[in-house]
């Protein structure tokens, strides 16, 4: 193995995504399945959120790579400091999150996504024309559904939902 190789292991095998520092995929395929199951079986709530940047191929179009990466890490830390501590954030895909949500209704779950939406739309003072927005789709445990991938498919459901009505926006279970 080369240098490299090892030390690409080394970060998988830490759970975490290297870029942002939320967990990673792995991660979630690992933890995420077990919670929902749990929660269900609980009888506990769970809320299940999907977050995708909007248009951040014309970002990184306009603004480079590497603006597009510190962004995405920017978007990371917005998104775990916004979450509790018992909130799990997981990258999902290349600009995409998720985070699970133990112990969390499908109304806190609501609040918790518009105040992670703000908090990315209102951006750094006088970077107003680098802002990037995000859309979130939320699904709920078990108002939704009480299994992984059906709780899942609802979030990606919803999130474009909210992308079809025009981005920066949170769809969540009607309440
Ligand atoms: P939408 O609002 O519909 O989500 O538009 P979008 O442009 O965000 O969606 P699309 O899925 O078409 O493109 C996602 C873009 O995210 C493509 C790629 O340029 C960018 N992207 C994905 N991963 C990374 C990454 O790790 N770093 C950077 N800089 N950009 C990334
Ligand atoms: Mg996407
Ligand atoms: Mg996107």
């Amino acid at each position: 193995l080369t240098y490299r190789e090892r030390y690409e292991d080394l970060l998988a095998r830490t759970g975490c995504d290297a870029l942002t520092g939320a967990l990673d995929r792995h991660s979630l395929e690992a933890h995420g399945r077990r919670a929902v199951e749990h929660a269900a079986a609980a009888g506990r709530p769970l809320a299940l959120m999907l977050i995708d940047i909007d248009h951040f191929k014309s970002f990184n179009d306009r603004f480079g790579h590497a603006s597009g990466d510190k962004m995405l890490k920017r978007i990371a830390l917005d998104i775990m400091s916004a979450a509790r501590v018992s909130d799990f954030t997981y990258r999902f895909g290349g600009e995409e999150f998720v985070v699970i949500a133990d112990g969390v209704n499908a109304e806190d779950a609501l609040t918790l996504g518009e105040r992670m939406r703000r908090r990315i739309a209102g951006g750094p003072a006088g970077e107003e024309d680098a802002r990037v927005t995000v859309s979130i789709g939320i699904a709920s445990c078990s108002r939704d559904a009480t299994d992984y991938d059906a709780l899942f498919e609802v979030a990606d459901k919803r999130l474009y939902q909210a992308k079809a009505a025009g981005r920066n926006r949170v769809i969540a279970a009607s309440l």
